[in-house]
């Protein structure tokens, strides 16, 4: 394996993580639903004013989760940007259901809202939509044709977490909403996630399918005296030691979001004028979006460009990657019907985004190498 100088992400303890983990072991309580989630829960339901979060083993099972409550069937269509982590789509399809591939924003690289009227069927029962970056989609648009068309709504709120739009917060939108906190995010406790309720009639339910499909969170409570096999339902809880390694992740929120933003500003600052005269489009932010802060990227004008520049900073010793294969052109997607032409921005976009480090230990000084380093690349051609 090579060794960068300048890594793309690495992993940070802020605080009392190791200690609270140790904690939980000493309460005696590591298996899922202790007091550590418990705290985990009640800091999301609070800071996001929502009635109901629950921790998950992942975002990917989160939105599993999500498939499930909603009920999505075989012959059931679910609309998803293209543009996205495998697990917005596949946790539908597992279900049955048939992706319908949206194509995204030029600008903000967010499901296009604008394609939505000419998706929308008889058959569709959900709408997935991501928050790249931690930037909003624009959500007055998606929710009111939502609600129009009585189509549930899906955040998936892996990159947002305390991002707004409008003043409110991601995840609060629609019906259900995900959040991530994989190593990779900017909250982490290695692999987890949530799963977020704004619909308080889901709640139940979703208590209902983390716990294996039985009704063991009632039987906490004593409103049942034992507890059975009541529905369909899987694994989700994560265990109790990750939680504590997560809440005090969140007791350091306005610290990680203010070390965010000034990465985010100082590359952004940095590479402007750069930007403007190579013909290199930096991120857009809508003035009526408080974003997360998630990641940085940039659109190389082509694909050769792209992978001369991720040779280039290489030899710098600085890791830079790329991400999302447009879906609908997988495998998986071509299986569906997905065909080149389908979504024409996410087929370019795909091509010429380039993602620089980005992690809370990143230091000013790397950050500055990393922005000498882009000024001195050559080969554009
Ligand atoms: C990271 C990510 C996921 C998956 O998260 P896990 O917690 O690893 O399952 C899903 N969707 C998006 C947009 C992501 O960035």
């Amino acid at each position: 394996m090579t060794q960068y100088r300048i890594p793309f992400n690495v992993p940070t303890c802020l605080g009392q993580e190791l200690a609270y983990v140790s904690d939980s072991l000493a309460n005696g309580h590591i298996s899922g639903d202790g007091e550590y989630s418990e705290r985990c829960q009640a800091f999301l339901e609070e800071r996001l004013a929502i009635p109901k979060a629950l921790l998950t083993t992942s975002c990917t099972h989160a939105l599993e989760m999500a498939a499930l409550l909603l009920d999505i069937k075989p012959g059931d269509e679910v609309i998803v940007p293209s543009f996205t982590f495998v697990s917005s789509v596949n946790a539908f399809a597992l279900r049955g259901a048939k992706p319908v591939f949206a194509d995204i924003r030029p600008d903000t690289l967010n499901l296009d809202e604008r394609k939505l009227p000419d998706l929308i069927t008889e058959r569709t029962r959900a709408i997935v939509l991501v928050h790249y970056a931690g930037v909003a989609c624009e959500m007055d648009a998606i929710m009111k044709i939502a609600r129009e068309r009585n189509v549930a709504v899906v955040e998936d709120n892996a990159h947002g977490l305390f991002a707004r739009y409008k003043g409110r917060y991601l995840g609060t939108f629609g019906e259900l909403a995900t959040l991530s906190f994989h190593e990779t995010k900017n909250f982490t406790c290695g692999e987890g996630g949530a799963l977020l309720i704004t619909d308080p009639g889901l709640i139940e339910r979703a208590e209902i399918i983390r716990e294996k499909g039985t009704n063991r969170s009632r039987f906490f409570r004593g409103q049942v005296d034992k507890y059975t096999w009541v529905d369909l339902g899987s694994s989700y809880l994560p265990s109790d030691m990750l939680a504590a390694f997560l809440l005090a992740q969140f007791e350091q929120a306005a610290a990680i979001q203010a070390r965010r933003e000034d990465i985010w500003r100082r590359y952004q600052r940095g590479l402007s004028a750069w930007a403007a005269s190579n013909n290199v489009a930096l991120p857009t932010v809508p003035a009526y979006v408080d974003q997360a802060y998630h990641l940085y990227f940039m659109l190389l004008p082509s694909l050769k460009a792209r992978a001369a520049l991720i040779q280039h900073l290489k030899d710098w010793g600085i890791l830079s990657v790329f991400h999302y294969q447009p879906l609908h052109l997988s495998t998986m997607g071509q299986r569906y019907g997905g065909k080149p032409g389908d979504c024409p921005v996410t087929e370019d976009l795909a091509d010429r985004l380039l993602r620089l480090p980005f992690f809370y230990a990143l230091s000013p000084a790397d950050q500055d190498e990393v922005i000498a380093a882009l000024q001195a690349f050559e080969e554009w051609q």
